[in-house]
């Protein structure tokens, strides 16, 4: 169902996205690294999933920031091995897996003991795997979060991921996260000091579904649950929600529990405000100046001085260089853009929460 707020997994729950999922599945088996990008709600994770579905190898999906969370603000091998693990026994082929730990595994002559195993041991072994069922892909969701695996800021694992590019034709990577500019500044595929400097890699953009598709999307999903909703309802919703997924099925999902357009629109926005709140309190961790910034371009404050002169009202003096360094890294995070010297926030939904 169109509608279905939660991740979707199978092909036919998704719509459009036909050249996308090409793209991803294309990169999965022909090149080591895929980089899957595009703002928040915007159907990223979703895309991945099916693309683990209906890719001929061995997918294997692991949300970073879930191990992070677990992890308690790191990320450990042991956690991560495990984690491989359990997806592999899942898989119903890998059974021959299940009773040895992972401390335990070994398969064409590697082991792995607490201690001892390395992360490139951990791919000689996915490698391994690939020569025998198809290759392997670790697709890491939030990769971003990767930063937070192991003491050195992941590089460890980037130089694992390096030494697979080179040495393990089995094993390939996808990397996807709503933080653009975090996730190439982790992978450093631009920064010399990086081990994966200078790669070659294959990169699928997801973006906002364009209006017309937009509204055969909400025409589609209402259409699944036989539901007549006229027209200029569908044409205001997206005007307000624009052609961001996540809150066309919100909207949608709402509308069918709900059953009329205003209270559809209460709870979509009910439910973005809330989602967006928990998002913000994040970002305010970082910097509290986070979300006066937002605010300030929100409410119209499109250029440099003029957001300075309000974050300096409301929180006092702030440096040019500060300021300048604040803005760029919410255009990294995915929260801004900048357009001929004006600031603008990217989702019209956030934006309008913003501005309450
Ligand atoms: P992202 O990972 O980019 O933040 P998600 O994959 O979590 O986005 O998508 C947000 C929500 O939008 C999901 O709950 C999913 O139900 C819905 N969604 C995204 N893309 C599609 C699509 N092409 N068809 C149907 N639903 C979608
Ligand atoms: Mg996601």
């Amino acid at each position: 169902m169109l509608f279905d707020p939660r991740p979707k997994n199978r092909r036919e729950e998704i719509f459009d996205r036909e050249e996308e999922l090409k793209s991803l599945i294309g990169g999965m088996e022909d090149y080591p690294i895929t980089i899957l990008i595009g703002i928040r709600r915007v159907g990223k994770s979703s895309l991945l999933r099916v693309a683990m579905n209906e890719f001929s190898g061995v997918g294997i999906y692991l949300d970073a920031r879930r191990l992070y969370a677990a992890g308690g603000g790191t990320i450990s091998q042991a956690v991560l091995a495990d984690e491989i693990r359990k997806i592999l026994l899942g898989k119903g082929r890998f059974g021959f897996l299940s009773g040895i730990k992972v401390e335990g595994i070994s398969l064409a002559g590697v082991s792995l003991r607490p201690g001892e195993a390395t992360i490139i041991d951990l791919f000689e072994l996915l490698n391994g795997l690939g020569e025998k069922f198809g290759k392997v892909v670790m697709a890491f969701d939030e990769a971003q979060y990767l930063r937070f695996y192991g003491p050195r800021g992941g590089k460890d694992l980037l130089a694992g991921v390096a030494y697979a590019y080179d040495s393990l034709p089995n094993l390939g990577f996808v990397f996807t996260g709503s933080e653009v500019g975090l996730l190439y500044d982790f992978i450093g595929i631009d920064d010399y000091s990086s081990p994966l400097f200078g790669r070659v890699y294959e990169e699928v953009e997801v973006r906002p579904f364009p209006r017309e598709l937009s509204k055969e999307f909400l025409r589609m999903g209402f259409s699944e649950v036989g539901l007549d909703v006229p027209e200029e309802e569908i044409e205001k919703a997206v005007n307000e929600l624009d052609g961001i997924p996540g809150w066309l099925v919100e909207f949608g999902f709402n509308y069918w529990k709900r059953g009329s357009f205003e209270r559809a629109m209460e709870g979509t926005i009910a439910r973005a405000r809330s989602v967006i709140r928990e998002e913000l309190i994040e970002l305010e961790k970082r910097s509290p100046r986070y979300s006066l910034i937002l605010r300030a371009i929100a409410i119209g404050l499109s250029r440099w001085s003029t957001i300075k002169d309000y974050v300096e009202a409301k929180g006092g003096p702030i440096t040019n260089a500060r300021l300048s360094a604040l803005l760029r890294n919410l255009e990294k995070m995915g929260w801004v853009k900048r357009e001929n010297g004006r600031y603008k926030i990217i989702d019209p939904v956030v934006e309008k929460i913003l501005k309450e």
